[in-house]
This record gives structure tokens, sequence and C-alpha cells, in this order.
């Protein structure tokens, strides 16, 4: 998606530990209008799965989530990240990795939210390593949802998280693939 790379190219920030900073538009102060193009066109290419769920993951995923689900008319539903190990039976877990912050932690969605009626769409601001969108595949799995596939905003393909996911057969749909990215070169889209 243009716009996107665009904004990125322009307000991006490479770290060390290939952390990629979007605060200015996605992960601190939101681009609410950049944000609403970003969901219309994820909501546009999962138009026909029938979603009655849009899951993503507290808190970065949450903005993104939102504007999509509300082109898809339908809720969005953000998975809670605890350390809390005894976990209530009223809620779906599954355990992750948090690339920021280098530790593991349980996400968890109640089952109110999630169930066997559900098919859903997992979105989330960034794909790097997978191991948030399979904690999200694995809470739809729990809940026996269907999962329809993943819309991304940022996805650093050279981490490989999304590839591997796809070989497993889940579609993956990146509004902004990232090939290579240091502080000198700055970033190179797919
Ligand atoms: P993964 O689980 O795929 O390794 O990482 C995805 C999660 O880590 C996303 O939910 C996102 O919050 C965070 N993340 C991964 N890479 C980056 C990055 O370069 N920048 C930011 N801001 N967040 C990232």
């Amino acid at each position: 998606m243009q716009l996107l790379e665009e904004r990125i190219r322009k307000d991006g920030k490479v770290f060390p530990g290939d952390v990629l900073k979007v605060d200015s538009f996605l992960n601190h102060q939101l681009d609410a209008e950049l944000l609403d193009a970003v969901g219309a066109e994820i909501a546009d290419l999962f138009k026909d799965c029938a979603v009655t769920k849009v899951l993503t993951a507290e808190a970065s995923g949450i903005a993104v989530a939102c504007f999509v689900a509300a082109h898809l008319h339908c809720p969005a539903l953000f998975a809670k990240k605890t350390r809390t190990l005894n976990i209530a039976a009223s809620v779906w877990s599954a355990k992750a990795h948090s690339y920021t912050h280098g530790n593991d932690y349980t996400m968890v969605v109640s089952k109110e939210y999630l169930s066997s009626e559900d098919t859903v769409l997992i979105v989330d601001d960034f794909l790097a390593n997978g191991s948030a969108l399979r904690a999200m595949r694995n809470l739809c799995i729990e809940a026996g949802a269907k999962v329809a596939g993943a819309g991304i905003a940022i996805e650093k393909a050279y981490q490989g998280g999304g590839d591997e996911l796809r070989a497993e057969g889940m579609r993956i749909e990146s509004m902004a693939r990232i090939a290579s990215m240091d502080a000198e070169d700055g970033i190179q889209f797919c």
C-alpha cells in the first residue's frame, strides 16, 4: 500500500534490534485518516470471508483492528496480555513471546466473546517472527473458531514469520512488506 510505505519512509525510525519505530502515526500518536485507509484496504481483501470478529492483541494492534472492524461491520476483540499462571476457566489462553520486550507472556480472551460460531480475521500492527500471530491463531483453534486469515499493517518480511505461517496455509495480507532495513541504508520494501 503506497500511502503506508511513503509514511514509513518519511517518519519511520530504525532502532537497534531490528525495531522500526512508527510512534508518530501508529504506535503512540495515531494518524486516524491513514489507519482508516489501512483498515479499508484490509477489510476489502477479506470482504467475502464472512468475518464475524476481528481479533488483535493489546495494545498496539487495537487501533488498526478497530478500523478494519468498522469497515467489516463486526466487533473488534483484543486479547489481553497477562503473566498470571492461574488462568481462569472462563478464558481461552495461548502463550507468546514478546518481540519488543523479550519476555514470554500469555494472551487471553473471554470465552464469552470467541466461540466456534466465529470466523476470525486476525489483525496486528507488525509481523516479525510470527509469535503474536501464532498465539492468536492458537486462541482461535482452542475456541474452535475458523480463521479467515490475517491482515497486518507492517510485515518485516526478512524476519520470516509471515512466510512460515503462509507455508502452513495461513492467508496473510500485509499492507507494507519490508525487505530490509538499517539505520544507514534506510528501509527497502519488497
Ligand atoms: P512477532 O510476534 O511477529 O515476532 O512480533 C510482532 C509483535 O511485536 C507485534 O505485535 C508488535 O507489537 C511487535 N513488533 C515486532 N517488531 C516490531 C517493530 O519493528 N516495531 C514495533 N513498533 N513493534 C514491533
